[in-house]
């Protein structure tokens, strides 16, 4: 460790008292770790990230409880070494348990669920269905096992919320032996922030009755949800994430035969196909430019054409989706925007709008551009159908809360 934490550490020891019984949350990806530690009464923070895991520009970003940064190289450093590191800073804080972001859940988990051995041989047999994202989470329970055995772990799944689907939602029209056999149905993601900003928005609301919601979660990735009476009843992500809407570098739907016309017309492998849609794709690969929706805009702004044609379309996609999913809703009470471009891009809010035009919805020009940079509210006008919120997303405070409840700290 370098001068600087030793230095930082010891400044924030001074400050332990705000952070009274924190919840570690944990988020393994495949190359990063994002890390918080939040206090019992969700009013204080600290946060990190590690990044680059595996290569020589590995390191961890620290935000001390001051704001203070600081940056510490673990070049080559996979998993197992950023988690030591990052409980080494934070083992001052005497954390009373540790919340992990799952991925997958599969049929198995509806809710959060604590870690027991078998919980954690299913983290790992689901990997089938989350090649990248299961392996990481399994890697983060143990590191902090390995360490810290007393401590309870509870794992909340990105897929749990959305397991209160019906079947007419969560079936493929395909033959039943591949879901009873298999599992294939769709399991839809993102479900943390879907639930964080349904429940947040039901409790700002002045609407009386059941609240029936559409999320927009707008980020890199992208989904929306209908989310009613605090249920999520359909999702527009399906089996995987690449479902849905168009997304950073995710193409959302596409014609399911268009990987047999690939591999038939340009004797694409399956691998070369699957990377083309997820990694390819979306706002990058219609503008050809960029998957940052910033980078985009400002393009288009200059008149470039193709970054235009980017905005539009994943306008049009994301409007016609929420469309389409208030068909699951017995209530419209109102859209939420939430993810980077949801919470920070009027336009692109407005868009999406003009694409619901047949809705009745009305807003406030100005009040919409005023709601960015974390900012939370609604631009409805009077006479809208239904509201609209931005609320910005904390996958993070959530899965310390659904932690605490599970442990029955709550
Ligand atoms: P992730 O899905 O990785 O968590 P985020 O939720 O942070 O991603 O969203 C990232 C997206 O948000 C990027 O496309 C970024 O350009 C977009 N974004 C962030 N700030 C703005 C802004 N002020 N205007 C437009 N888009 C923004």
């Amino acid at each position: 460790m370098s001068d600087s934490t030793t230095t930082q550490t010891s400044k924030q020891e001074s400050d332990t008292s705000q952070l009274t019984n924190p919840t570690l949350v944990l988020n393994c990806g495949s190359s990063s770790i994002k890390y918080a530690l939040i206090s019992e009464d969700e009013s204080t923070r600290i946060t990190g990230l590690a990044e680059n895991l595996g290569l020589d520009t590995a390191r961890i970003k620290h935000t001390a409880l001051s704001g203070e940064k600081l940056e510490i190289s673990i070049p080559g450093g996979r998993h197992k070494l950023a988690l030591q590191k990052i409980l080494e800073l934070l083992e001052q804080y005497h954390f009373i348990a540790v919340g992990h972001r799952g991925v997958h859940g599969g049929r198995e988990y509806s809710e959060a669920v604590q870690v027991t051995d078998h919980v954690l041989s299913e983290v790992k047999r689901l990997k089938s269905l989350a090649p990248l994202h299961n392996p990481a989470n399994a890697l983060g329970i143990e590191a902090v096992q390995a360490i810290y055995p007393d401590i309870p772990q509870v794992v909340v799944f990105d897929t749990a919320f959305h397991q209160t689907m019906p079947a007419v939602a969560y079936r493929y029209p395909i033959p039943k032996a591949l879901y009873e056999d298999h599992k294939i149905r769709r399991y839809g993601f993102h479900g943390t922030s879907h639930a964080y900003v349904s429940e947040r928005a039901s409790q700002i609301t002045e609407a009386g009755g059941t609240h029936g919601w559409l999320t927009a979660h707008l980020g890199n990735g992208c989904s929306a949800a209908a989310v009613y009476d605090g249920k999520s009843l359909d999702t527009s992500m399906g089996l995987t994430p690449l479902e849905g809407l168009m997304m950073g570098t995710r193409s959302g739907d596409v014609d399911p035969s268009l990987h047999i016309h690939l591999k038939r017309q340009l004797d694409m492998s399956l691998e070369d196909i699957d990377k083309m849609l997820n990694s390819d794709s979306g706002l990058l690969g219609i503008s050809g430019l960029s998957n940052d929706m910033r980078t985009v805009e400002e393009a288009a702004n200059e008149g470039h054409k193709d970054a235009k044609l980017a905005i539009e379309m994943f306008a049009y996609r994301a409007g016609k989706y929420l469309a389409s999913l208030s068909c699951a809703l017995p209530e419209f009470t109102g859209i939420i925007f939430t993810g980077g471009i949801g919470e920070n891009s009027a336009s692109t809010r407005a868009r999406i709008l003009n694409v619901m035009r047949h809705f009745g919805i009305s807003f406030d020009a100005d009040k919409n551009k005023t709601l960015a940079g974390g900012a939370e509210g609604s631009f409805h006008s009077s006479d809208s159908s239904v509201e609209l919120w931005v609320i910005p997303t904390d996958e993070e405070r959530q899965i310390a809360k659904e932690t605490r409840q599970t442990l029955g700290l709550a």
